[in-house]
């Protein structure tokens, strides 16, 4: 049984994998307060459901990727059975804070994992497990959300102190300016890629999409 805050399939607007038409579990909770939240709405309501019924809602929604998102998803007990029912039909990426300890995901190819590192303007950066990065393999991506030049320092510094094996996404907070983000990737010289929200870009603040 998890506490599932929202469903809906539309196509994933973060990351390595935007674009791709997706099933979306949004689970309830999460034991982080970063200070844009765009998801507040996740921190408490939903309701409890057997991994069976959504199990069947992704079957029903007739795609081969379902994101588990959140809120934080890995802090349900239950989401492993989800994981590990969902893993032998579909391809599942999981969306993750970057506070709780990934080392319990399967790592099956057809299991993908978005680790966020939270930057300061976040608030929540001293949260971060580092050690996490260690179980990162094929198909996993790093995603750091830049709203300034300290987020872009913290960021960069972070990279340098630290053997990032997988895809380095950097996504410009939401209302700030990509270009120039780009310009301070370009002028460094960074292997990383500088990416939008899709959906935001697509649809606005508007939920569920
Ligand atoms: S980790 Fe995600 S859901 Fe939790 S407070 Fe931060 S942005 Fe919101």
């Amino acid at each position: 049984m998890v506490k599932v805050n929202e469903m809906f399939s539309s196509i994933q607007g973060e990351g390595i994998y935007m674009g791709i038409p997706m099933f979306f579990i949004r689970l309830t909770g999460c034991n982080l307060r970063c200070k844009w939240c765009d998801t507040t709405y996740a921190f408490y309501e939903g309701k409890d459901m057997e991994i069976s019924e959504l199990v069947d809602a992704a079957e029903e929604s007739g795609l081969k990727w379902v994101c588990i998102t959140g809120g934080e998803p890995l802090i349900q007990d239950d989401v492993y059975s989800l994981i590990y029912r969902l893993m032998e039909e579909k391809e599942v990426l999981i969306e993750t804070n970057g506070s709780i300890s990934i080392e319990e995901v399967p790592t099956e190819d057809s299991v993908h994992v978005a680790l966020d590192i939270k930057t300061p303007s976040s608030g929540m950066h001293k949260a971060m497990k580092f050690e996490n990065l260690d179980y990162l393999g094929t198909g996993d991506f790093v995603k750091f959300v830049i709203m300034d030049l300290a987020d872009y320092d913290y960021a960069r510094k972070v990279l340098k102190e630290n053997d990032v094996k997988v895809e380095t996404v950097f996504q410009p907070a939401w209302g700030t300016d990509i270009r120039w983000l780009i310009e301070k990737v370009i002028e460094d010289g960074l292997n990383v890629r500088v990416l939008p929200q899709l959906h935001k870009m697509i649809w606005g603040e508007k939920r569920g999409v």
